[in-house]
């Protein structure tokens, strides 16, 4: 099964840097990083996203529709920090785009 980590990867004119959240995970810094805990394999694809959802201005539809030797990805395990934030919005826009989605539950 193919993992592809998403990370918030800023510049600092991003409009959660300069509008929401302050200066987080900028672009080329550790904040930006997956944490070690959770670091990928060399096999994982990584998109770096500026915005909640990881569809927004990234490659991440057309990955996950090139994957199966182009027979596409139909269901997408979505899994994060902040459900009520970037999940939400990376829900929604699965949705808009036809993918079945599951979103994984953690506990802490
Ligand atoms: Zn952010």
């Amino acid at each position: 099964m193919p993992v592809i980590y998403s990370n918030d990867a800023h510049y600092a004119e991003d409009w959660e840097v300069t509008q929401k959240w302050g200066e987080h995970a900028i672009k080329g810094t550790n904040g930006a990083e997956v944490i070690a805990e959770l670091a990928p394999a060399k096999k994982d694809y990584i998109i770096e996203k500026r915005t909640y959802s990881s569809f927004y201005e990234t490659s991440l539809d057309q990955l996950l529709k090139s994957l199966y030797r182009g027979k596409g990805v139909k269901t997408v395990v979505l899994g994060g920090m902040h459900t009520h934030i970037c999940i939400r919005h990376m829900a929604a826009d699965a949705f808009f785009r036809g993918y079945k989605i599951i979103v994984a539950e953690g506990r802490s």
